[in-house]
């Protein structure tokens, strides 16, 4: 067959490519479901592009102060369309996730006012953002404090203690949807919606933020859909599809939106400057492709899932569980495991295939980290990619793959390092 021989000169041995196959076999109907999210979505945002009569002009860039960038403000509707909010700040000049998520806060919140976390320790960036870790420029300098309810063992809100937690300083909620590195569940939108149903309860002037990295597109609603009044993600994930080689987006309520531009440019200026360049038209067809990117990747996570479950190892989630994220944990157990994986997973990349990845000592981390990364867009997490710290349960944290063909030859590479480094010689003799 030509493609067992194609697979077989990339490196991946029969073994490796039945049990694959077998598991692939079992997941038709999950893929079905994910393709019908990736159709809805794909209308949604072409619905979108059509509603803004995007034109060819849209695609061009501006220079210097960029006043009066079509394409640039037109992307601005197209997103706050897609999302269903008042507007949209989706910008070059927002270099990051982290970056667009301080923005957000920073901007929205004053001297005084309280920020509250109702979900547990949001993503270790934003420790030093709000200076849960000391940091230069965090919001607690500024006089923004700062609080957190755990989420419960099981999982669920703690009603109880974000009620006792809310008073009249609470200004701003900050709901990470993904799970990020943590091992809790990743939130559904479903699940943000009955939180900020309840938040709203309480004090109805609360803005509500959601950190939506990773979970643009996964399901056919956003938390924008469900009550959130500004969203705010990194476009070298989801929604840049693969091709924003930089950028963020903060969709919302205009006048949490308006303020957020306010910061990221000057008082007076607001959305008025900031050229866009020549990366429109990478915007534009990224989010366009966003939808069927970002099934790909799902597929490829559910795919690892259920073939490193299938061989012993704890996966997060679960083979069967539903998804809100692109992300998937496997826990290895051993450095060997782990890194034999990440060797895998570098070896199938399309830049840099050639080189190993090693550990070394990250700033910010306790332990040391191993990373694979071989993309076109420099630490694009939509790209495939994984990485991991050096510390039990030696888990592997691996997403994207801008096709899902690419994802799956992926997921081959690892499962045939491992078996290489005689890690599964027991399965595979
Ligand atoms: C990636 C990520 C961030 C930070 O984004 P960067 O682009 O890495 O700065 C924040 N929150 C979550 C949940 C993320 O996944």
């Amino acid at each position: 067959m030509e493609l067992r021989r194609m697979y077989h000169d990339l490196g991946i041995s029969d073994e490796v490519y039945d049990f694959g196959e077998k598991i692939l076999e079992t997941l038709k109907e999950r893929f079905e479901k994910i393709d019908e999210v990736a159709e809805y979505n794909q209308l949604k945002v072409l619905s979108a592009l059509q509603k803004h009569q995007v034109s060819e002009a849209c695609l061009l860039g501006t220079t210097g102060y960029g006043y009066n960038d079509l394409g640039r403000d037109t992307l601005e509707e197209v997103y706050a369309s897609v999302f269903h909010t008042e507007a949209a700040l989706v910008r070059p000049q927002i270099t990051c996730g982290t970056h667009a998520l301080a923005l957000a806060l920073m901007s929205n919140l004053r001297p005084g006012d309280e920020l509250l976390s109702p979900v547990g320790k949001p993503y270790d960036t934003l420790e030093e953002v709000i200076g849960i870790r000391p940091s230069k420029g965090s919001l607690s300098e500024y006089g923004i404090t700062y609080r957190q309810v755990d989420l419960l063992e099981d999982g669920g809100f703690d009603y109880d203690n974000i009620r006792a937690a809310i008073h009249e300083k609470t200004k701003l909620v900050t709901i990470q949807r993904s799970k990020g590195y943590q091992t809790r569940p990743t939130l559904s939108v479903e699940r943000i919606g009955e939180l900020i149903s309840f938040i709203k309860s309480i004090k109805p002037d609360i803005i509500c933020m959601v950190d939506n990295c990773y979970g643009e597109f996964v399901e056919m609603r956003e938390p924008s859909d469900v009550g959130a009044d500004m969203i705010v993600g990194s476009l070298i994930k989801n929604p840049g599809g693969g091709l924003a080689p930089i950028g963020g987006y903060i969709c919302g309520k205009k006048e949490c939106v308006e303020n957020a531009a306010f910061r990221l440019t000057s008082p007076g200026l607001g959305k008025e400057v900031g050229a866009s360049l020549g990366i429109l038209s990478s915007f534009y067809q990224g989010l366009f492709l966003a939808p069927t990117v970002t099934a790909g990747a799902l597929k490829g996570a559910i795919f690892a899932a259920n073939l490193y479950e299938r061989l012993g190892f704890r996966v997060v989630p679960d083979g069967t569980e539903s998804r809100h994220d692109i992300i998937q944990a496997v826990e290895f157990g051993t450095p060997e495991g782990l890194c034999a994986f990440c060797e895998g997973i570098q070896a199938a990349a399309p830049i840099d295939s050639h080189v190993t990845p090693e550990p070394w000592d990250m700033p910010g981390y306790d332990s040391k980290v191993i990373m694979a990364a071989g993309a076109f867009v420099s630490g694009s997490s939509i790209e495939l990619s994984a990485d991991g710290p050096l510390k039990p349960p030696y888990a592997a944290y691996f997403q994207g793959g801008i096709t899902w063909q690419h994802a799956k030859f992926g997921i081959y590479k690892s499962l045939q390092s491992l078996v290489d480094k005689g890690i599964l010689s027991k399965l595979f003799p």
